[in-house]
């Protein structure tokens, strides 16, 4: 499926205290132009009460990126401390499935949050877990962002119109 179960602007619209309520355990979450924008090595504050407050209420954060540069989302996810899977080869639904296995939770305990329809959305929907769409942080250094963002757009507006609240 190409829409996603929910969609808001940022990481932040995501409330954890809603998360544990809905019975979700394990967020799956993207890195790149999700979390922090590309290139961005660390996460910002912002990010880390995010995470701890996600850990307060029983939420593990854990990333899940296709982002090929083998130290990006170690640093990254060691910096936040959490763990991670790299080159993770979404949409293809293995990775979703090796992070749920490692975290022992089911599908129905499992969300991704992610900024692109045809990677996290896509693959989160392959693999049963609740679809949590936001807007990419940054799409400027890079033009085929913006061509990946265009195609994008019909899904987009389709979630958008028919998203749930969380
Ligand atoms: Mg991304």
């Amino acid at each position: 499926m190409l829409t996603a179960y929910w969609t808001g602007k940022s990481i932040f619209d995501i409330e954890p205290a809603t998360l544990a309520r809905r019975g979700i355990q394990l967020l799956l979450a993207d890195l790149d132009n999700t979390l922090v924008p590309y290139g961005v090595p660390e996460p910002t504050e912002q990010v880390r009460a995010w995470t701890r407050s996600l850990a307060d209420h029983g939420v593990t954060l854990f990333v899940l990126s296709n982002n090929r540069h083998p130290g990006r989302p170690e640093r990254f996810s060691n910096a936040l401390g959490v763990p991670f899977i790299g080159h993770a080869g979404k949409p293809k639904p293995t990775s979703f499935f090796l992070a749920m296995e490692r975290m022992g939770c089911t599908p129905a305990q499992t969300a991704i949050v992610g900024d692109q329809i045809f990677t996290d959305i896509l693959g989160g929907s392959r693999a049963g877990v609740t679809t949590l769409l936001v807007e990419p942080i940054r799409l400027a250094g890079n033009p085929g962002r913006y061509l990946r963002y265009a195609a994008e757009w019909p899904f987009r507006a389709l979630t958008k119109r028919r998203a749930k609240p969380l």
